[in-house]
């Protein structure tokens, strides 16, 4: 009985590693964690206080190096532990200023003192922000759904928010922590991905087992699938609130959607050229769809919101427990897609992705 006790405490224990360091926040059948080590060690360090050693102890922190990747995909190998490194050491000196092009965009003192206002009301009273956030999210995860998520406030980054692919997701508190309705947002949002990340509907084993150009069209397709039904989750259009950042998420949506036919055109030639042209560098696409304006996104939300009117929200939901050419089928099915129609070629790479999966399943 003891042995058992103590194994269960052990891996609880995992489950929310590193740190949490709030209560953990009960949602649904799963809780939300919290973890603001990367905060906590960097904010002193970030005002000129501690020695190396303070540096050194925070670079040990997941939450820290979770930073550094994060950057990697801006800076590729320009993010290291070592630069990150440089540049705190440049912080804490108080010579910042002279960081030739900067690889980690710190908040000034003034930002860092606002964070802190928010976070310490956040964590005095979770329910405002929380309350809210849990019921958006808990009405669009499968029944079942009990993996603990993880929330990790960080800054440093480019990004407002991201996730790895695991239960685990990651705020750029920096980026909107002075207006709550935009930080809900990306929180659901993230919290949807971490809860996707719950999952593995396409195995390592299959994924082997693909060609490296049905490993690219997969991969774009499930980006796809991500973003698209993330944003939807979290829609910006159900946001009500008069800061910059919301204002900026509604105004891409609504660019967006006006857009529909031409962003369905832009998804469906990367699709082709990833599927037809080894030569071509998978990332282009990447970047080219899913950053900057994000166009993908807006793909994504579109198939989700006629997925939800056709087949409900519980069908929705599933699509994350299956393979992400899944969404893409039930919105070519859909009687009502509100939404233009997958054109021929975007048909035939889909259904030619369909047989690939099959085929590597069956070879395993
Ligand atoms: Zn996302």
């Amino acid at each position: 009985m003891m042995i058992r006790t103590l194994a269960l405490a052990a891996s609880a224990t995992l489950a929310i590693a590193p740190a949490a360091l709030a209560e953990d926040y009960p949602c649904a059948n799963f809780t939300i964690g919290f973890d603001f080590t990367a905060l906590e060690s960097l904010t002193p360090i970030l005002r000129r206080q501690g020695g190396e050693a303070a540096i050194d102890a925070a670079l040990e922190l997941p939450s820290v190096q979770a930073i550094v990747r994060k950057q990697t995909q801006s800076h590729e190998d320009r993010s290291t532990a070592e630069r990150l490194r440089e540049e705190l050491l440049a912080w804490q000196s108080g010579s910042e200023g002279e960081i030739e092009d900067p690889v980690y965009p710190f908040p000034d003192d003034e930002t860092l003192s606002g964070m802190e206002a928010v976070l310490s009301d956040f964590r005095a009273d979770p329910e405002t922000l929380m309350a809210p956030a849990c019921e958006r999210l808990s009405v669009f995860l499968p029944a079942d759904y009990d993996t603990p998520l993880n929330s990790v406030f960080v800054m440093g980054v480019n990004s407002a928010g991201f996730a790895f692919g695991d239960p685990v997701l990651y705020i750029g508190f920096h980026r909107m922590y002075d207006d709550l309705p935009a930080l809900e947002l990306v929180l659901v949002h993230e919290l949807y991905h971490g809860a996707q990340g719950a999952y593995r509907p396409v195995s390592e084993e299959t994924e082997a087992a693909l060609t490296e150009d049905e490993r690219r069209v997969l991969d774009y397709l499930r980006n796809g699938y991500l973003e698209g039904s993330a944003m939807w989750v979290a829609d910006p259009a159900d946001f009500e609130g008069d800061g910059a950042m919301l204002d900026y998420f509604q105004t891409r949506l609504e660019r967006g959607v006006r857009e529909r036919g031409n962003l369905f055109t832009f998804f469906e030639a990367s699709l082709y050229q990833l599927a037809n042209d080894p030569t071509t560098d998978p990332r282009r696409h990447y970047f080219a769809g899913f950053t900057g304006e994000e166009r993908n996104y807006n793909v994504g939300y579109i198939i989700s919101r006629a997925i939800e009117a056709n087949y409900g929200r519980e069908r929705l939901a599933q699509v994350m427990t299956e393979p992400p050419t899944v969404f893409y089928r039930l919105y070519a099915e859909a009687e009502d897609r509100n939404g233009p129609e997958l054109s021929e070629t975007f048909l035939a790479i889909l259904t030619d992705m369909e047989a690939a999966l099959e085929r590597a399943e069956a070879e395993n």
